[in-house]
């Protein structure tokens, strides 16, 4: 088993977001109306070439972000607090096709941590995959609800049609919530609230390693081990940060959240968190 980073492009988001900040004004308001912007961060999305099959998590973002009337600029979210940078070759499906992999017969697999547009924009590469969802998340995020909630409903394929998961109380280490992807338990997804309530997470174990793909749990391993969460989440997501610090004292783990500038350091020495 392997585990492959696909690059898709760049976001920017306010500092707001990335890291929340004390005092009494809303969290929102921060986000929306906060000065300061992040610096570019990656969008990354994950292959796990198993023996069962190839598995994509998160898929990414899509150039026609940068296309005229793709993004609702009626949404504040929109219109105030997020830019992107995608181009078309920057696609999780160009540049699988650039590794060897046809994105529309050699993926199993997809599962999505959750449906954030950054997540969930390279979707309509996969048509012919088994796409896997968790339920409550599904349900949040389609239709007008959803796009109120500023994910992008209306733009996921017309094909979609997703296996949609509840995870069981089956603890996995410090997860009380988990499920196997791959029949030999190598590939787990984990309940991993906050981000969003029904976030999950992908761990998948190579050679006594645990490459723990946390989709947005945190934005950086920093703000991780600090135990600091982002601007926008629930207020379970500083009990998530504690679970995946003592999942890494059990285990040694590699922390590959979806927006870490250091990713590519983290993955290519096989730095784990210490
Ligand atoms: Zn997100």
């Amino acid at each position: 088993m392997k585990i492959l980073k696909i690059q898709t492009g760049k976001v920017r988001i306010k500092e707001n977001q990335i890291t929340k900040s004390k005092g009494f004004t809303p969290q929102m308001l921060k986000v929306l109306f906060g000065k300061k912007w992040a610096d570019w961060s990656p969008i990354y999305a994950w292959v796990i070439d198993h023996e069962e099959g190839i598995i994509v998590v998160d898929t990414g973002e899509t150039y026609k972000t940068g296309t005229k009337g793709y993004l609702p600029k009626w949404h504040p979210y929109y219109a105030l607090a997020v830019e992107f940078d995608v181009k078309q070759e920057d696609e999780i499906g160009p540049q699988l096709l650039k590794m060897g992999i046809d994105p529309k017969k050699d993926v199993k697999k997809v599962v999505l941590t959750h449906l954030h547009t950054d997540h969930a924009g390279g979707l309509h590469h996969f048509p012919n995959s088994e796409i896997i969802i968790e339920k409550k998340e599904f349900g949040n995020a389609s239709g007008l609800k959803g796009l109120l909630a500023g994910y992008l409903p209306h733009r996921w394929p017309k094909w979609l049609d997703p296996t949609l998961i509840e995870l069981p109380n089956d603890r996995y280490f410090t997860f009380s919530k988990s499920m196997p992807v791959t029949k030999d338990g190598k590939v787990m997804i984990v309940a991993t609230p906050g981000h969003v309530a029904n976030h999950i997470s992908v761990i998948a174990e190579v050679d006594g390693l645990y490459y723990f793909l946390a989709g947005d749990t945190s934005y950086t391993q920093e703000n991780l081990l600090n135990g600091i969460p982002d601007g926008i989440g629930t207020k379970e997501s500083v009990d998530t940060l504690k679970d995946i610090v003592l999942f890494s004292k059990l285990n040694p783990t590699i922390y590959l959240p979806s927006h870490d500038p250091l990713v590519p350091n983290r993955i290519d020495n096989k730095e784990t968190i210490s």
